[in-house]
């Protein structure tokens, strides 16, 4: 196991917490990835025991029926799943979703949605992108019109994660179209409303775990307390001021998956022979693998410090981007690398660097693309 830095914020409580996380992965997330993949779905029983362990909302307080931690015991959880290699478990949009109802949502909504939210009974999704736009949020066309005592949504979302199992979907519509960013707002829709059905999950070529769907909005008819907040028009705000705990997250997993794909290469290259010795007595599988430990430690230690600073309230829309384009790229590279270091087997899905290597790919796509995510960085020079 690569030998982990502990950073400043890491407590005995939390490393025990890790080590939880870790058994949960080890004893029930790995040897379920090969049938989720097939299934293109986790099990619902699988939300249930994330519930149980507390690893949803690690960081909610317990008044809403979260785990009551701190952003520490949410970074451990990422951290932990990226290291599991499991991406079946949708568990990081749940968190998301639940970020959005703490933050913004009323006394009500916290109430309605956030204990069922984290004990996993209530199976959460976000849908931004459309099928004309995902990086211009403010071109969303999906459309919520005030009518009678509630709003009546129509548009259509699309490649969205936890599509076919979520219960209930923050949906980004216009509610005020002739105001641009100030005529967005967000939705909490049930999808048991009239008017909302799912499309087919996508087939991609990886994470095939994720039941990533389309979504429509046909005359969909919801009341009026189910915009988030009590004013509309704050949609905008919102995405931007959440969207840095998305990318911080995307950057913590990045660095736990990169760690996985380094741990299982030592172990192969220390048993696969070729020319009467094993792979690890080729220099170059040495270099290799030295630069992989660098890239990994390097990684790891930015996502500690964007954990250290998402506990102390100072983590900023522009250190969260650097480290989402970061450490997304190299663990695209990184797994590149050790594919390579097991020849033939690292093309095969049965291994899981494979599974490793064509899950990393969409990281650099969603949660806003590398090259928004540097549009950012960029503007703040
Ligand atoms: C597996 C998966 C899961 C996803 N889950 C969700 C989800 O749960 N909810 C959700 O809402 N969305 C989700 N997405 C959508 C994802 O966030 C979008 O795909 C992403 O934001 C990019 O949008 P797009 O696909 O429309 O690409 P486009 O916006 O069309 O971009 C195409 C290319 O143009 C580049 N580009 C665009 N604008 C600029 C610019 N200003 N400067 C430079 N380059 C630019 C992009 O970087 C990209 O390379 C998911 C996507 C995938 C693949």
């Amino acid at each position: 196991m690569h030998k982990q830095y502990m950073p400043g914020w890491m407590t005995d409580d939390l490393v025990q917490f890790g080590d939880a996380v870790r058994r949960f992965s080890k004893e029930y997330l790995l040897p379920n990835d090969v049938k989720w993949r097939a299934d293109k779905q986790a099990s619902r029983e699988a939300w249930l025991k994330a519930g149980e362990l507390g690893i949803i909302l690690p960081d909610v307080p317990d008044t809403y029926g979260g785990s009551g931690g701190t952003p520490a015991h949410a970074g451990v959880v990422f951290w932990e799943l990226g290291y599991s290699g499991n991406t079946g478990l949708g568990l990081g949009l749940s968190s998301i979703v639940g970020h959005y109802l703490l933050k913004f949502g009323t006394e009500a909504q916290k109430l309605r949605w956030l204990p069922g939210i984290a004990s996993g009974e209530i199976i959460a999704a976000i849908a931004m992108t459309e099928p004309g736009t995902g990086s211009d949020l403010q071109g969303v066309r999906t459309r919520a019109e005030r009518r009678g005592d509630g709003y009546v949504i129509n548009g259509a979302k699309t490649f969205i994660s936890n599509g076919q199992l979520c219960d209930m979907v923050i949906v980004v519509a216009k509610t005020d179209p002739a105001l641009g960013s100030k005529g967005i707002s967000l939705f909490i829709v049930d999808t048991a409303a009239p008017g909302f059905e799912r499309g087919q999950v996508l087939e991609k070529i990886g994470m095939e775990g994720q039941d990533t769907s389309e979504m429509f909005f046909d005359d969909c008819v919801v009341p009026a307390d189910c915009l988030l907040g009590e004013q509309a028009g704050r949609g905008f705000y919102q995405l931007v001021e959440q969207l840095a705990f998305e990318r911080a997250q995307i950057a913590i997993w990045a660095a736990g998956a990169m760690a996985r794909a380094f741990d299982i290469t030592v172990e192969y290259v220390k048993e696969r022979k070729a020319f009467g010795k094993p792979l690890i007595d080729f220099q170059n599988t040495r270099f290799v693998l030295a630069g992989v430990k660098a890239t990994v430690t390097a990684a790891k230690a930015f996502s500690d410090m964007v954990v250290q600073q998402w506990i102390d309230g100072t983590l900023d829309a522009a250190t969260a981007s650097m480290a989402k384009f970061w450490n997304t790229e190299r663990q695209c590279e990184v797994t590149d690398q050790c594919l390579q270091l097991f020849g033939g087997y690292g093309y095969m899905k049965e291994y899981p660097i494979a599974r490793l290597y064509a899950d990393a790919r969409v990281q650099k796509i969603y949660g806003g693309t590398n090259e928004i995510q540097r549009e950012l960085v960029g503007r703040q020079l």
